[in-house]
Order: structure tokens, then sequence, then C-alpha cells
């Protein structure tokens, strides 16, 4: 885990959030999944909420469907309580993680557990493999104190997901694209250099301060995505206020996309036929 011996990835895209709205009327924003940015595979959205104003969140997300892919829902302030048609029930506090693989499909909803006060976090959008995209729905949901926090040089301590840092491993484990998933605080003035493997996919976004990647140490704003080009791991430093980073990197699957609202298949003829067993009620 020498930062001396990686390769830096360079910015290859930088793209900014665009408010949008989900569900019931949450007010949320969209990184992935915009007219700027349609995907990074094999992920398919990226949506952060952050608000103090319960206007902006207490509609929820009332049941819904999805088939062909996973939801990552990562809490960092707020309650929310999880339900679906396969008999899971949740509730989702600040710092923990629900990881749904819908698989051939579920039907779920998402309710904020709180009439007041800061809800923050991010859903992540991942895909499947065409050969998994109907596998039967599974449901992982990680407590805060089972993820483990990695304290590097220079204070810098990072929250592992999924994935491995040094000796801490990420308790999402079992997922097709062999996702990584990161939460990166790095105080001001301090570096991190982390391998990452060749041929991933991989992002950062920006949540708090601003951050500066790769040996051009190219500034990424507050709010702002970072798409990474080749290389073997990531450096990032925080060239001014203590900087919050979202990392993620999955292995890209170059297959077609099907996307129809919360279906994401191969074709459209897979489209056609989960828009149809939903409503026959096969989900
Ligand atoms: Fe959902």
């Amino acid at each position: 885990m020498d930062g001396a011996m990686i390769r830096p990835r360079p910015v290859a895209r930088l793209a900014r959030g665009m408010p949008a709205s989900d569900g019931a009327g949450v007010k949320l924003n969209r990184v992935i999944g915009t007219p700027q940015l349609a995907d990074v595979d094999p992920f398919l959205m990226l949506d952060e909420f952050r608000s103090d104003d319960a206007a902006d969140y207490i509609a929820g997300f009332p049941d819904h469907p999805h088939r062909g892919f996973e939801t990552v829902t990562y809490m960092l302030a707020g309650r929310m309580r999880h339900g679906d048609n396969k008999g899971h029930t949740g509730r989702l506090e600040a710092g923990s993680v629900q990881w749904m693989t819908a698989g051939r499909g579920i039907v779920h909803s998402e309710m904020p557990e709180q009439e007041n006060g800061l809800m923050q976090g991010f859903q992540l959008w991942v895909n499947l493999p065409a050969k998994d995209k109907m596998v039967a729905p599974r449901y992982q949901e990680i407590p805060p104190a089972e993820i483990p926090v990695a304290s590097l040089p220079g204070g810098v301590s990072v929250k592992v997901i999924a994935g491995r840092v040094g000796d801490a491993k990420g308790p999402i484990e079992g997922i097709a694209t062999d996702p990584i998933l990161l939460d990166l605080a790095i105080p001001a003035g301090a570096r991190v250099a982390l391998p990452l493997p060749q041929g991933h996919s991989a992002f950062l976004y920006v949540f708090d301060g601003e951050a500066a990647i790769g040996e051009a140490a190219t500034r990424v704003p507050h709010g702002s995505i970072a798409v990474l080009g080749e290389g073997d791991g990531v450096v990032v430093a925080a060239p001014g206020a203590a900087t919050r980073v979202l990392l993620a990197a999955g292995r890209p699957l170059n297959e077609p996309v099907a996307r129809y609202g919360p279906f994401v298949m191969n074709t459209a003829d897979e489209i056609r036929q989960a828009i149809l067993d939903f409503q026959l009620g096969r989900f």
C-alpha cells in the first residue's frame, strides 16, 4: 500500500451534478445518469441527497420496482425505513449501507423515518452482467459498526464499504462487478494514495471541500465528479479545507444497456418483458 509504487490515474473527465426529483418528489443532486454523464460502466446512476428542509425529502420513495441491476444506499445523516416484497425490512441509520441486488425483480419502498433535521446520503446504481440480470433478489444491510475504517498517514481515514484498504476489508462481497466503494475523509493539506485494479472504471465524487487528483493535481470542486483514466491507483489531496470524497470502482461490463426507468436490461425486448412481468405481478 505504498503510494510511491502506484501509477496514479489522471482525471479523464469532470462533470457537475444537476438538480433532479425522484420517488414521490425527493429533491436530489444527480451526478451520474445525466445528459452530461450517462453512465460510468458499470455505474448507471449516482444521486446525492442532502437537505435539512423536510419538504425536500419527506415524500420518500413509496413502493416501486427494480429489475436487472443493484441499488446501493449509503446514509450519512438521517434515517430511512426499507421494506420490500421479498420480506426484507430494515432501518437505515447514519453510516449504514444497503446493497440490494434487484436481479429478476423486487418491489420496495424507502421512506424517511424523521420529520425534520438533516437527511444526507447517496444512492448508486450498479449494473449486473447479462448472465446475472435474472438472479434471485438479494439484500445486504450493513450497520455502521461493521464498516471498517482504515487510518492512514496524515490523519486520512477511509471507510471501506467494498474492497480492501490495508487490513480493512469491506463487508460487501460476492458482487458481480468486483466493486470498490470507499468514503475518504482527508484533512486539510493531507494526501492519500490508494491502489485500484487496472481495467476497473473509477470515479470520485467530492461532497465536502475540494480535491486535487493525480500527478497533475487536477482540481475537483465540491459537487463535482471526476471520472478517472488509466493507471493502477489514485492519488487524492485536500489542498484547501478538509475534504470528503466518495470513491467507486468496478469492472466494466461492455454490454448493451437498455434502460427504462427502474428497469435496466440489455435489449428493448427484455425491457418490454420487464414491464409486462411487473404489470402481471410477477415481481
Ligand atoms: Fe429503489
